[in-house]
């Protein structure tokens, strides 16, 4: 019922139309009926008026409905003095039914309205009514009294319902809408119970949740009173019409529990409980629980409290889900939060704080999270600038504000000084403008002095890149300049670009305390050679004690250039030390009118000349490293071991000239980087490389080549290793020893066959010589003579030997002296065959010769030494005997002479050696013939000292014939020479 209003009106409307009633009564109306009726009028409204004041529990609408029905009675008391069915009160009457029907059911309506028209008939009747006159008309009065009742009855009930739907509606928006405000589940279900009971005038209320687990629906919410509660059971699924709404998932209207056979055996059902609404809360068609309402009243539901009550089911249901999707964002951020080590404030749409995290708490310094704080009376204890806070949030939090992910740095309270830094963004949530708001607090102090520090550091980096930049550069074509002479020049111009000087000297230490200088820039020429010591003018005070700097100086008194300037300047010098040596000096000066050098130019200077100094040394290192690469290149040309060296691919990295005249090798770029076996035929060699460089061990050994090449090489292996164990490869020395091992083996046999020469004639001397000595036996004049020929042959043998020795030691010693003098040659060779032949009587020696020759200039000794050497060979190496023919043959300028044996011959391998000392060809032929191996190397010797040549040519087993030439005399020619004393010799055979 949604007003009582029109009861009251009514009441006092009926009163105004009694009260005014002797204004149009007449005289025949007795007074004493209008002042009861007004009276009592007066006095029951006054009463309801009191009464609905002061007690509200009065139902407004019963109380008034009574009131209208005690008007009613009195209206028919007044009707029966009035004049019954003539009296002017029946509109009165018609008045009250109509009001009191508006406020209740079509068939209360009729019981009253019958009541009052019974009152009406009574009243009229009573008051002498004819019936056969008036019946009609009262009979009228009647049915529209009752007529009108029953349909304003009805029509108010349709409106009612109208009335209420649309409330109803209202009523579930308004409800959804606050609802959705809390996050509270169990508060939010207990509100939307309360506020939704009275749609279906119910007692009780609940919604229970279905516990997956058990089965069973237990109670969430409740709308019951609180003494009540302990008698809501948990009810399963199936049991009573709850458990049986839970089990068919649809809703239930139950007019009278008591009466359905459904719920007879629920024996927990309580008795209260006469009829009940039930529906499902399905979300996303999963049932959640139940929501009820019920009554103890039996009642009647329409189909649109069950309309309402879907519609109920599923704002709860909304609610459970919304509230199951908060908590699991609730339990996700609660962790989030929780962990965070920045601090977290969430102010709710009020400015509340509703949550601050652990790490907010301790950045505060509260103890307990803050209830019921604004932000303001949070943050304002403990924070020092907060009025530029208060701007920063209310800016970030304003509705049009996007987030943009700035932040404020505010300093709390309290020592050390700490810096917080607070950000904020609103939360919005749906359409809300504002509903609340997260702000972020993080302790960055150290973050804040790490980047105070790390800005300084990047200042000062910036600006040593900046320098080292120039630095490097500098460096950089330094250590392209350390081949040039013009390495001084270019640092002195770096150094005067880097401070951007005008004038610029550079001096080198010479020997001790000496400076000279050796490179000026914008500085007279003329000033370079000029010195000065140590200590002397300001660069040899730098020299001792470094950099120095003068803002305006006059130049003249400063340094030794300095006198023709004329002008005072700003300079600056620093020395250039390398391992706390001092080895030059740097000087740079502007006018002083012009520039102004400061620290930092003086700082960078010291900074350059580190590099000058690297530089220099460089230079230095350099230049030393080449002369001592030429000087290994140098020996390792000049030397007659061969050199090779391979790296760790057997790759050949290096060969001396000797070794590619030892090996017969082709040119080093034909053989550079190309495998040592590729280069080296010889496969001996070869390997010697690889095992030496598989065993990383020094190798040393002898390789005998193959025939014919018969030579001897030494091989020793070295590891290249720039460090201990670090190898690069190896390096072998090669000699060929071939004459080394035959000198050796010469001279061993020089000993044996020296000693043997020397024994075999001081036998026989001896021998004879005590013969001929015996007391006991008489010797013949002839046996005398032939002993003392041998005694005397023997001896000479013996001075021939001694003398051939005597010669090579005099030939090596390089002190063989030549009488020379022109003689007749043939005639020595006459003379020297009537020597030998006496000694050779198994062989025939002849002479060659043409009739006349001109004379030789020569040593007749020395030429007939060689004489004898040859014609006593070519009888030793033929055994057998047979002819010696010396051949002279006069040619232009000089004679060649000859002596020809048919002996055993010279291998032809030997030829080539058999001038050379103690070279002695050993085979069959020769091994019974004794000889030292010294006399053609005499002959050689004498020969090639009178400026001629010797040679010979041999068929091996066939025979021998050596040739020299001597020169003739320069004073004659070789056809027509003048004749001495000597030269009586003619041309011819020589005989014995
Ligand atoms: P030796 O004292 O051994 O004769 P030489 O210097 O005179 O020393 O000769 C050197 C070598 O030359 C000899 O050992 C010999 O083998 C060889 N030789 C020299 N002359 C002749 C020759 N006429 N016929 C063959 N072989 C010769």
């Amino acid at each position: 019922m949604k007003s009582a209003k029109l009861l009251p009106l009514s009441h006092w409307i009926a009163f105004i139309v009694v009260g005014f009633y002797p204004l149009y009564s007449g005289d025949d109306m007795e007074y004493w009926p209008w002042i009861v009726a007004v009276a009592v009028m007066a006095v029951l409204g006054t009463v309801y008026h009191v009464t609905r004041r002061s007690r509200s529990s009065v139902n407004p609408g019963m109380w008034g409905i009574t009131l209208l029905g005690l008007d009613a009675i009195l209206v028919c008391f007044l009707i029966y003095y009035s004049g019954g069915i003539a009296s002017p009160f029946y509109p009165l009457l018609f008045l009250l039914c109509a009001t009191a029907s508006l406020y209740d059911h079509w068939t209360n309506a009729l019981s009253m309205a019958s009541v009052v028209s019974a009152g009406y008939i009574a009243a009229c009747i009573g008051a002498d009514m004819v019936l056969a006159e008036d019946g009609a008309r009262l009979l009228i009065n009647v049915v529209i009294l009752l007529g009108a009742s029953v349909i304003l009855s009805y029509l108010a009930e349709l409106d009612r319902r109208e009335h209420s739907k649309a409330e109803r509606v209202e009523a579930l928006y308004q409800l959804s809408s606050t609802l959705m405000e809390k996050v509270d589940l169990k508060e939010t279900l207990h509100n939307l119970l309360s506020s939704t009971a009275s749609f279906f005038h119910a007692d009780v209320s609940s919604v229970r949740l279905l516990d997956r687990k058990s089965g069973i629906l237990v109670l969430e919410a409740s709308g019951a009173p609180a003494d009540e509660l302990d008698e809501q059971i948990d009810i399963s699924v199936g049991e009573g019409f709850i458990g049986w709404v839970a089990e068919e998932k649809r809703p239930i209207l139950v007019s009278d529990v008591l009466e359905d056979p459904r719920f007879a055996d629920f024996p927990q059902a309580r008795k209260k409980v006469r009829s009940a609404l039930a529906a499902p809360i399905m979300v996303g068609g999963e049932l959640m629980g139940v929501l009820s309402f019920a009554s103890t009243q039996p009642r009647n539901f329409s189909s649109e409290d069950l309309q309402m009550l879907v519609t109920i089911s599923s704002l709860a249901a909304s609610l459970i889900a919304r509230s199951e999707l908060y908590q699991m964002v609730l339990s996700r951020s609660e962790v989030i939060v929780g962990s965070m080590s920045s601090g977290l404030l969430v102010t709710d749409s009020a400015g509340k704080v509703v949550m601050a995290n652990q790490a907010s708490r301790d950045l505060l310094g509260l103890e307990s999270m803050p209830r019921d704080k604004s932000l303001r009376e949070l943050l304002e204890p403990t924070l020092l600038d907060t009025e530029a806070l208060w701007g920063f949030l209310e800016g970030e939090l304003a509705p049009a504000t996007e987030h943009s992910h700035t932040h404020l740095e505010v300093h709390l309270r309290g020592t050390p000084e700490r810096i917080l830094s607070v950000s904020a963004s609103p939360i919005r949530a749906g359409y809300e403008p504002h509903s609340g708001s997260v702000v972020i607090l993080e302790d960055i102090t150290e973050r804040v002095k790490v980047d105070e520090i790390r800005d300084d550091l990047m200042l000062l980096i910036a600006r040593r890149v900046e320098e080292q930049t120039a630095l490097y550069e500098v460096g950089k074509s330094l250590v392209d300049e350390v081949e040039t002479h013009d390495l001084l020049e270019f640092l002195l111009d770096k150094a005067v670009d880097l401070v951007d000087a005008e004038l610029g000297v550079l001096s080198l230490r010479e020997e001790e305390g000496i400076y000279r200088i050796k490179a000026v820039h914008g500085v007279d020429a003329g000033n370079l050679g000029l010195s000065y010591r140590h200590g002397e003018y300001l660069p040899g005070e730098a020299a001792v004690q470094g950099p120095l700097r003068r803002v305006e100086i006059d130049p003249a008194n400063a340094t030794r250039w300095g006198e023709g300037l004329g002008y005072r300047v700003s300079y600056l010098v620093a020395p250039i030390t390398w391992q706390g040596v001092t080895k030059g000096v740097i000087e740079v000066a502007s006018p002083a009118s012009a520039r102004a050098f400061g620290e930092d130019e003086l700082r960078l200077l010291g900074l350059f000349v580190n590099q000058a100094a690297i530089a220099l040394e460089n230079s230095n290192l350099y230049r030393l490293i080449t002369e001592d690469q030429r000087r290994t290149e140098a020996m390792l040309h000049s030397i007659n071991d061969g050199v090779i060296a391979v790296n760790n691919d057997a790759q050949v990295i290096l060969v001396n000239a000797a070794a590619e005249r030892i090996l017969d090798l082709p040119p080093f770029g034909e053989t550079e980087k190309r495998h040592v076996k590729e280069v080296i035929r010889i496969q001996n060699l070869a390997n010697i490389f690889l095992r030496s460089l598989n065993t990383s061990r020094e190798l040393g050994e002898e390789i005998q080549l193959e025939p014919p090449d018969r030579r001897l090489l030494e091989v020793e292996t070295s590891l290249i290793e720039t460090s201990p164990g670090e190898r690069i490869g190896i390096i072998a020395v090669i000699r060929d020893i071939t004459a080394l091992r035959e000198l050796e083996q010469a001279k061993s046999d020089f000993v044996s066959t020296v000693s043997h020469e020397l024994r075999t004639p001081l036998t026989s001397i001896k021998a004879y010589t005590a013969t001929l000595r015996r007391p006991d036996v008489e010797f013949d004049e002839k046996t005398r003579q032939d002993f003392l020929q041998v005694i005397e042959e023997e001896t000479d043998r013996l001075t021939r030997l001694v003398a051939d020795i005597l010669d090579v030691s005099r030939i090596e010693s390089g002190r063989l002296t030549l009488k020379k003098r022109d003689f007749d040659l043939a005639k020595l060779v006459r003379i020297i065959i009537g020597k030998l032949q006496s000694q050779f009587p198994n062989h025939e020696i002849k002479l060659v010769s043409p009739e006349s020759m001109g004379p030789v200039r020569a040593d007749p000794d020395k030429i007939e030494q060689v004489f004898s050497n040859l014609v006593d060979n070519a009888a030793k190496y033929s055994p057998s005997g047979g002819e010696i023919v010396l051949t002279l043959e006069a040619q232009p300028r000089k004679v060649e002479c000859s002596v020809a044996d048919s002996g055993v011959g010279v291998p032809a391998e030997h030829l080539p050696h058999i001038f050379e000392k103690f070279h002695r060809v050993d085979n069959r032929a020769t091994r019974e013939i004794y000889g030292t191996g010294l006399g053609l190397f005499v002959s050689k010797s004498i020969v090639e000292a009178h400026g001629g040549t010797i040679w010979a040519e041999s068929v091996f087993g066939e025979g021998s014939t050596f040739r020299f030439t001597l020169p003739f005399s320069s004073r004659v020619d070789g056809g027509d020479a003048e004749r001495s004393p000597l030269l009586e010799g003619r041309g011819g055979e020589a005989g014995d």
